[in-house]
């Protein structure tokens, strides 16, 4: 007698993400959608009737049901979209797994998420498809591009979008692992929705002849900005070599105009060095342009001040940053193009130095260890609330109850606001150093090597030491052109920040250990340092 509760938007309200993509087939059936390289994919009619089509399938060839969760193993691809779109239609689960990965870290996410297909690129075949006799919940490996794959797009049925409700999850998001075994972040439609909507208030504005030139790995960030492109009808364009390579990302900004992406603060500097070397080699013709290049949204990590100094020089006014996080995803901070464009502001450094003021869907708090907030100027944890913060870890109630206790979601990052609400990120909570009873932000020693001129890369972090507590040990990699030494960057600390932070101690390195991701792994260069001194402790015994 009744009609489904479901339809009454405003009692059970209803929120799936793939409505986007509907609505933009509807009002823009004609607009490119997706493009490999320069090549058009589809369009958004076409789109959407493959991800309708997909979605029958998910039912009817494998018997997937609502909550079912698929998992990526993919590289980026335009397909990469139709199954991640046709899982929401279908009122699945999507588990984009990082390309990078190892078989064994791909069979730990599989196992953890009870994935019951997993989709691959070919290049990922090996290392996923012989997972399929060792996990029990695993019933399927299907590749990209075969003809199983095909078969899944081309049949006769295509199905009505399913009604999600809003916490229902559309995306486990499995955290990097920098600490720990990796956590399956349970993303719902609604913060899916509301990221999407805040990209607009706070990063950036998207018209329909746009694009997003996925350089990033679509398992991460880059794949979260998928939604508000989507929103917008524009062309999601994924570079064929299916990883980044600035001289392709350059010939597709070139080839379609209206370009944004999503950067790691290392690719950034990777694009620039790029760029500016291109147009030094070509001053005389001007050949090398980069109009087609609308917006660079960076973050995941920090920018040192130099580098994006150093990226408006050569690359223009063209960057936003963001600070975000897998259980509040892309939607902490952000750092707009006009305030990193103010140079003229009193306090330009430390704005540029900050991630910007909080994203109008969050409230963000630096608090005490009992979640009390802080005045302006002092250093405490960031928490963050609002419809964007993720409802917490897949089976995993214990870290999800530590995660959003007390009603806020605790990010682990340090940080202070000054008197306007620009947040600074001091460290993650883990890399503080306590020396002699003070706290040494490693990020703030690493601000000062980075602008040596010997110096390329940096990281700082704490060894336990007799005499202070911790001591500051800075990994530096060298510039290859030029020889450093411990004293000239030992003076060049002296000059800079108080005596008690400089390094004690320096480690030359060729490299540093970074994660699939780009992320330098400090843990393992703590890791390090303690395996050195229990050498040492032997020797000495030994003596
Ligand atoms: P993930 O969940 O892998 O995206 O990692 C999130 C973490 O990356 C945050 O907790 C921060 O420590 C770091 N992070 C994200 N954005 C920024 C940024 N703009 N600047 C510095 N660190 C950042």
């Amino acid at each position: 007698m009744f009609p489904d509760v479901r339809t009454f938007a405003g009692r059970a309200p209803i929120v799936n993400i793939a409505n986007l993509l509907a609505r933009a087939a509807r009002s823009y059936p004609d607009n490119p959608a997706s493009s490999s390289g320069s090549t058009v994919w589809a369009n958004y009619a076409q789109l959407m009737k493959k991800v309708a089509t997909m979605a029958a399938a998910f039912r009817d060839s494998l018997g997937l049901v609502p909550g079912d969760r698929i998992a990526l193993g993919m590289t980026n691809c335009p397909q990469y979209l139709e199954v991640r779109y046709a899982a929401w239609c279908a009122g699945l689960i999507a588990v984009p797994m990082n390309a990078k990965l190892h078989s064994s870290e791909f069979s730990y996410l599989l196992a953890d998420s009870g994935a019951r297909v997993v989709f691959a690129t070919p290049g990922l075949m090996a290392a996923v498809a012989p997972l399929l006799d060792e996990l029990p919940d695993l019933d399927r490996v299907i590749e990209i591009g075969s003809a199983d794959y095909e078969a899944l797009g081309n049949g006769a049925r295509q199905i009505e979008i399913y009604p999600s409700r809003p916490d229902d999850v559309a995306w486990l998001f499995y955290t990097s692992g920098t600490t720990g075994r990796p956590k399956g972040v349970m993303i719902s439609h609604r913060n899916l929705l509301c990221a999407a909507q805040s990209y607009f208030t706070d990063v950036d504005l998207i018209g329909p002849r746009d694009c997003i030139v996925h350089a990033a790995p679509m398992s991460h960030g880059s794949g979260i900005y998928d939604c508000p492109h989507v929103l917008k009808a524009a062309n999601q364009v994924t570079p064929e070599s299916g990883r980044f390579d600035p001289e392709e990302v350059f010939s597709l900004c070139k080839h379609w105009g209206g370009v944004s992406m999503f950067l790691a603060p290392t690719m950034v500097h990777r694009l620039v060095v790029h760029a500016r070397d291109s147009l030094s080699a070509r001053e005389s013709d001007h050949a090398f342009d980069v109009s087609g290049l609308k917006t660079v949204v960076y973050g995941g990590g920090p920018m040192y001040v130099a580098d994006i100094r150093e990226a408006l020089r050569v690359l223009g006014p063209r960057f936003v940053q963001i600070y975000g996080m897998g259980e509040v995803p892309m939607t902490i901070t952000a750092l707009s193009r006009e305030h990193i464009g103010d140079s003229e502001h009193p306090r330009y450094l430390e704005r540029l130095a900050s991630v910007g003021i909080a994203q109008s869907p969050v409230e963000v708090v630096v608090a005490d260890e009992q979640d009390r907030p802080l005045p302006a100027g002092e250093i405490g944890e960031i928490l963050v609330r609002g419809d964007v913060v993720a409802q917490g870890y897949w089976r995993n109630p214990e870290a999800s109850a530590a995660l959003l206790r007390n009603g806020w979601s605790h990010t682990g990052d340090l940080g202070s606001f000054d008197e306007d609400g620009f947040l600074t990120l001091r460290d993650r909570s883990k890399d503080m150093i306590i020396s002699g009873g003070t706290n040494i932000y490693p990020r703030e020693v690493e601000e000062v090597l980075i602008h040596h001129p010997a110096v390329a890369e940096v990281s700082v972090v704490g060894r336990a030491g007799s005499e202070w507590g911790e001591e500051v040990v800075a990994f530096v990699v060298p510039r290859s052109e030029s020889a450093v030494t411990k004293e000239s960057l030992n003076a060049f600390c002296l000059e800079r920040i108080a005596r008690f932070k400089r390094p004690r101690h320096y480690r030359f390195v060729e490299s540093l250990p970074k994660n699939n991701y780009g992320k330098i792994l400090k843990t393992e260069l703590r890791d390090m340092l303690a395996a050195e001194g229990v050498e040492q402790a032997g020797h000495e015994a030994d003596g």
